[in-house]
Formats: C-alpha cells, structure tokens, sequence
C-alpha cells in the first residue's frame, strides 16, 4: 500500500494571503502528510493573517516575498538557505492583474496592464525557480504552479490573466525540460473556479462556475481540497515520473465541446 509520508522534505510555498487561498490548501495537505513548511507571503498587508493559519505549526519560516523584484525571490532562498537542509518542493499559486483587465473587451488591454499581470502570474515563476531549484538536494524535488483552462479557451472576463496562463504553462514545459536531468519535476494544476480573493474579482466569475456546475462531467463544482490532493501527488514520489504536465481539476470540464 502507498502511504504519501513527507518527513523530512520541506516545502516553501508561494501565495497565501488568506484561508480560503489554494495555497493554504496545499500548505495544509503537505504539513498533514509530515513536511516542513515556508510560507513566503506578498507583503504586510496579510502577515497578520498567514501568522494566524500558521501559529500551531511548529518550526515553521515565514518570509515576506513580493515577487515583483527578483532580488527579492533571491533573498527569500538565501534566508532560509541557513535554516534547512535542503529544498524538495516548490509552490508556486499567485497571480494578480488589475481589476479593470478582468472584465470588459480583452481588445481593450493596456500595454501597462498586460505588463503588470504576465509579469506577476507568470514571470514570477522563473525566479522562483532559478533561485529555489539549487537548494534541492542529489534527490532533485517538484515544482508545482497553479493554472487555468483560460490558458487554452476564451472565458471572458478571463481576459489578460488568461494569456498569463498560457504564458505560465509554457514556461512550465520549458522549465521542466531545463530541469530533467537534476531530477527536478514541474508541473501545474488547470482548476476549476474556486471562491478566493483572486476569482472575486474576475466580471463574470459567477457565470463560470455555474456553467461549470451544469456542463462539466461530474455535474458539480471541485473543492480545493481536491486541488490540495492532486498537489499532494504531484508533490510526492507517486508522481515521479511526471514532469511538464498540466493536470486538470476541474470534474471533467476541460473536455466538454457541449
Ligand atoms: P488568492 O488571492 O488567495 O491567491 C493569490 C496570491 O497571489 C495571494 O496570496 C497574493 O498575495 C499573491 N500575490 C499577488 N501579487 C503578488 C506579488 N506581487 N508578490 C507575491 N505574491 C503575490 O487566490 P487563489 O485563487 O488561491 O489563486 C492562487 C492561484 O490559483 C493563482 O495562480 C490563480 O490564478 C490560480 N487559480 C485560481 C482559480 C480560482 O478559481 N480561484 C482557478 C484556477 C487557478
């Protein structure tokens, strides 16, 4: 029988900011299967709050990490560098655009705006593993990002943060190809919507997860639980020979013409 035991490993995951992230999801999966958890936030405004999910956690590091500025992502990794072993596994789940590119006419996106999300949403990935993937040890790790079928398929609304994923998976399968040989996997999970502080924001969230209810295969919504156990895989030895693959959660969805 396989038992997923993460003792000894250490993650670092990227893009909590409140209970109901992906990420905290996953930081809950990975801390319930034994590993050691970094919690690297965006700035003040949610320390208070990521210090709150986390008191209990003994042993846990917290770092603040706003991922706009690359020396930023390199001081993270040398911080915690004198406090672990090694590094095992990445997560990677932020994205971000302003809120007037996530409604409207895509047509009508701003060379600043567009900037400013594939910057964040997807750019940041690069760092984040430039700077972590030396940490890994002989054993290599798994990197994870978090993605959306906006990527591949028009969800207006969607709009910017859609041509960020596409970005985003891309690099996914580059950065997997880069890491193959240290043993290094990447990979990134496509999820259904989920009520977090980011989906909010896009016009027509609603829409898309009630469409996604009624058409997907499985006829419901996921839970970020789900996600948190696909994570859970992928972040583990189960998923060792995967890398450079996006992994839908979405109960089916993606594969609908109808
Ligand atoms: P969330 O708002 O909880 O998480 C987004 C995170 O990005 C926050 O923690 C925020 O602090 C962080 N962030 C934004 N700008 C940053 C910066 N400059 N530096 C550092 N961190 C920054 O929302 P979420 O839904 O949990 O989003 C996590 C990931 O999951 C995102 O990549 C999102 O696109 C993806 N995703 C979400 C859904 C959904 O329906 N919620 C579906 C598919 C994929």
């Amino acid at each position: 029988m396989y038992v997923v035991d993460l003792t000894g490993k250490t993650a670092i995951v990227f893009g909590v900011a409140n209970h109901r992230s992906i990420a905290w999801a996953i930081a809950q999966i990975l801390h319930q299967a034994g590993a050691r958890l970094i919690i690297a936030y965006q700035n003040d405004r949610v320390r208070d709050t990521v210090e709150k999910l986390v008191e209990k956690w003994e042993g846990t590091i917290l770092v603040e990490c706003d991922v706009t500025e690359d020396s930023n992502v390199a001081s993270v990794y040398s911080s915690i560098g004198q406090e672990i072993d090694t590094l095992d596994i990445i997560v990677h789940s932020i994205a971000y655009a302003n809120k007037d590119d996530l409604g409207g006419a895509f047509l009508e996106t701003g060379r600043e705006g567009f900037r400013l999300a594939l910057d964040i949403s997807a750019y940041s990935l690069v760092p984040i593993v430039k700077y972590g993937a030396p940490l890994m040890g002989d054993d290599g790790g798994s990197v994870i990002a978090m993605t959306f079928q906006a990527s591949t398929h028009v969800f207006p609304g969607y709009n910017v943060m859609g041509t960020a994923k596409a970005a985003l998976e891309n690099e996914v399968k580059q950065l997997a190809s880069d890491l193959g040989l240290s043993n290094v996997r990447v990979n990134a999970i496509s999820a259904g919507p989920l009520d977090t502080l980011s989906s909010r924001v896009i016009s027509r969230y609603r829409d898309m997860k009630r469409v996604h209810a009624e058409r997907s295969p499985m006829g419901r919504n996921i839970t970020v639980n789900e996600v948190a156990k696909t994570a859970l895989y992928l972040c583990s030895d189960l998923s060792s020979g995967v890398t450079g693959e996006i992994v839908h959660v979405d109960t089916g969805y993606n594969i609908m013409g109808l």
